[in-house]
């Protein structure tokens, strides 16, 4: 399991879609002087994957976690179709959904046809997965004309969906949404001011909304966490129940690695300047993952650090864990890390990172 990455504001390689100033379309039913107004047909509500109401499991000052029917069926989907464009068997293939009626496991497998050709064949921030997850999530990005067209097929596709998923999955994924939420719950209550106020503090800059939404689920991209941080929308972080590597401590570790991506861009943001400055200054190259080596570092060691303050000792952050960017281990280990234990100042821990971490010239 590797790490999470938000590059972009999900529209931003798309500038002929990307347009300004226009009010958000509304898929849904609009009250307008008291009357009922349904849009379009295809559009409607009734287009919907299901009409169950959202509503976070847990919602603490720093983050808001939900377990979503619609939310976790499009992750199923998605993973499925993945599945099948790796010609690797469908995990929702089993005695279950070799039960259902003929109509359930057509339309469930019509979907996967669908998505496979379409939202699975494109990048974890592709506008065409953006603008499903944006209306999943009800994060309120501006969407086109085109945009409009494709999500209504991929809002109709995972109705079709739905029944086979209920039927199959979804007790048991919401239960183990549930249980992870509940587990990660207590970390929080005792631990999140202290990480979250201190990273405010290391990067410089504090979030701009809170509490950050998080939608809990199954599998997740190939990371098994992601975050739409875009200045026009809220925040938005998906992430995995499931994988072994984002249990216990390191769910807390991740949380707040997710979060992080709001603050810590490759292009923005004061960790993005700190470093641009420091290069030019001592006149390298920028290595190209470096602030995401630095973000790593940042809530893995600051994790680790309130937890062993608090008499939890023992925890192994994330990167280390599991060999993530590990040529940058080094670099950061003997220049960030004194920076994070408070002894030597900002810019002089950027500099000699920069040159310790930049690329052979
Ligand atoms: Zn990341």
């Amino acid at each position: 399991m590797t790490a999470a990455h938000p590059r972009r504001p999900p529209l931003r390689g798309h500038p002929a879609r990307h347009h300004g100033g226009r009010r958000p379309p509304c898929l849904g039913p609009w009250i307008l002087g008291g009357f009922l107004v349904l849009a379009p047909a295809a559009l409607a509500g009734d287009d919907e994957p299901s009409s169950e109401a959202r509503q976070p499991v847990l919602e603490t000052p720093w983050f808001a976690f939900f377990s979503d029917f619609d939310f976790n069926l499009y992750d199923a989907v998605l993973a499925s179709a993945t599945e099948r464009r790796r010609d690797q068997p469908e995990s929702l293939h089993g005695e279950c959904f070799a039960a259902l009626v003929q109509e359930e496991r057509s339309a469930w497998d019509a979907a996967v046809a669908y998505y496979s050709e379409t939202v699975a064949a494109t990048g974890d921030f592709s506008r065409e997965r953006f603008i499903v997850r944006s209306r999943l999530a009800e994060l309120g990005a501006e969407l086109d004309d085109d945009d409009q067209r494709d999500l209504a097929l991929s809002l109709l596709f995972l109705r079709a969906a739905a029944p086979a998923y209920r039927a199959c999955r979804w007790p048991e994924q919401d239960a183990a949404n549930r249980r992870w939420i509940a587990a990660l719950a207590g970390r929080l209550e005792r631990h999140a001011d202290a990480i979250g106020e201190r990273l405010e503090r290391l990067y410089g800059r504090g979030w701009r909304s809170l509490p950050i939404a998080v939608d809990v689920v199954g599998t997740a991209g190939w990371a098994g966490a992601d975050t739409i941080a875009d200045r026009n929308i809220p925040t938005h972080v998906q992430i995995t129940s499931r994988a072994p590597g984002y249990q216990g401590a390191a769910a807390l570790e991740m949380i707040f690695h997710e979060a992080s991506h709001e603050i810590v861009g490759p292009w923005n943001g004061p960790v993005a300047e700190l470093l641009r400055a420091a290069a030019a200054e001592a006149g390298v190259e920028l290595d190209r993952n470096l602030w995401h080596g630095l973000l790593f570092v940042s809530a893995g060691e600051v994790t680790r650090a309130v937890l062993e303050a608090a008499g939890e000792t023992g925890y192994v952050p994330f990167a280390e864990a599991h060999g993530v960017f590990q040529a940058l281990h080094e670099p950061l280990r003997t220049h960030w890390l004194p920076y994070l234990r408070g002894e030597t100042g900002r810019e002089e821990a950027a500099r000699a990172l920069v040159e310790a971490a930049a690329p052979p010239p």
